[in-house]
């Protein structure tokens, strides 16, 4: 089975680890990229456990584990710091044991780095345009006139992906109602090592962790109408304004941060499906369910897909893809469709402007035992294959 060959559709993080997987399975794996260079736009990153252990079993964990942070669960807070919800030390402890891998923070360059190093053949200035499945093999068309064939074909080319248009056709991204600011703080602004929180206001959010060399991400977001995070309304001193009644170590990130670093953009998720593959082409990562990111679970389900699709890719032959890859869509779809509205839920009530909606929400974020919380994340962070 040595000549295998695949097409990737985009250099995200689902595309890269698409390539490991499909590699390690001894397929022929191809990257196509419409970017001139790998420069990912974005600050940092949160890699849940779960993806943390598929990483590990794609074979590609190492340099993202040693650099990483290595995250110390911090739970959820009011804008004023105190607890809503949050897990004392030894209840993070006992996640981390029964999942078997640490949370993860981490530059999404240094990622996107890490994850390059290990693929064979990356083009970039390479956009699809077209393709045609022909039943044997599928022919991929790129906007340099180029043509390249192969017994089948990745769509990892992100939310508005050109792929899911021709497989699902169901229009534009929905927007969340509400938008983002990201930053990276130079340094860890006093904050305890693996320092990682959420801290929600009403009608405001700011969250972050401890990345790679000793720096700290940040997001902040906030409740309003689609194009609200421009640059002009997300200056360091304007948001130094608007999150001046949070806790001091918010100040403190939004001080160290190069402003010329921070980037804004509105929020978006799509409505699951069932229907990931088609024939020999299948959608993975955003293209198949990108979510808000509530969760820290958008990139980490891109990551569960590679690893359950080189599986099922490893044993078949060119005539065994399109079966192949349905088996992908069947055992992938429920867990990462659930993500995607678990993820919309959290994101509408933490998205709440409303004083008395927010008492009461606060109220039961409060009440809800650690046990619950604990039962959950460790249900979300296991890796079920
Ligand atoms: C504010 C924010 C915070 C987030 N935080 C986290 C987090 O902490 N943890 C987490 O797991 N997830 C997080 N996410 C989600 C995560 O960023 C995404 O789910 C993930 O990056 C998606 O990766 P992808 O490879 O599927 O798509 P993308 O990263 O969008 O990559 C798609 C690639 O395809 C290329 N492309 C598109 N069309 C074509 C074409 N026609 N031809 C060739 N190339 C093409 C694009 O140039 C791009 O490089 C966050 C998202 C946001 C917005």
């Amino acid at each position: 089975m040595n000549d295998r060959s695949a097409i990737v559709v985009g250099a995200g993080i689902g595309g890269l680890s698409a390539a490991i997987a499909l590699q390690k399975s001894g397929w022929n794996t191809e990257v196509i990229e419409r970017a001139t260079r790998i420069d990912p736009v974005g600050a940092g990153l949160t890699l849940q456990p779960n993806a943390v252990l598929a990483l590990r079993r794609l074979g590609c964990s190492d340099e993202v584990e040693h650099v990483g942070a290595h995250l110390r669960f911090g739970g959820l807070r009011r804008a004023d710091g105190s607890p809503l919800s949050v897990l004392s030390a030894t209840d993070a402890e006992r996640i981390e044991e029964t999942v078997g891998a640490p949370a993860i923070g981490i530059h999404r360059a240094t990622l996107h780095a890490a994850l390059a190093r290990h693929v064979d053949q990356l083009s970039l200035a390479s956009e699809l345009t077209a393709y045609e499945d022909r039943g044997d093999l599928v022919r991929v068309t790129t906007a340099d006139g180029k043509q390249r064939e192969a017994d089948l074909l990745i769509g990892a080319d992100g939310i508005n992906s050109r792929l899911r248009a021709s497989i699902q056709n169901d229009g534009a991204p929905r927007y969340a109602g509400y938008y983002c600011w990201r930053g990276v703080a130079s340094g860890d602004a006093g904050l305890p090592k693996g320092w990682a929180a959420e801290y929600w206001g009403d009608g405001l959010r700011f969250g972050g962790c401890a990345i790679d060399d000793g720096r700290t991400y940040w997001f902040a977001v906030q409740t309003g109408p689609p194009g609200g995070a421009t640059i002009e309304a997300g200056t360091k001193d304007s948001l130094r304004a608007m999150y001046s009644g949070f806790a001091p170590e918010v100040d403190r990130l939004l001080e160290a941060t190069d402003p010329q670093a921070i980037i804004g953009g509105d929020i978006a998720d799509r409505n699951p499906v069932a229907q990931w593959s088609q024939g020999r082409v299948a959608l993975l990562g955003d293209a198949a369910h990108a979510m808000t990111p509530n969760l820290g679970q958008g990139a980490c389900q891109a990551i569960e897909d590679a690893l359950v699709l080189g599986e099922q890719l490893a044993a078949v032959d060119a005539t065994g893809v399109t079966a192949a890859l349905a088996e992908y869509q069947r055992i992938r779809v429920p867990r990462a469709n659930k993500t995607v509205r678990m993820a919309r839920r959290v994101g509408d009530v933490a998205r709440m402007q409303n004083r008395l909606g927010v008492a009461v929400r606060d109220g039961a974020l409060r009440a809800t035992p650690a046990s619950m919380l604990r039962s959950q994340l460790t249900r979300a962070w296991r890796l079920p294959y």
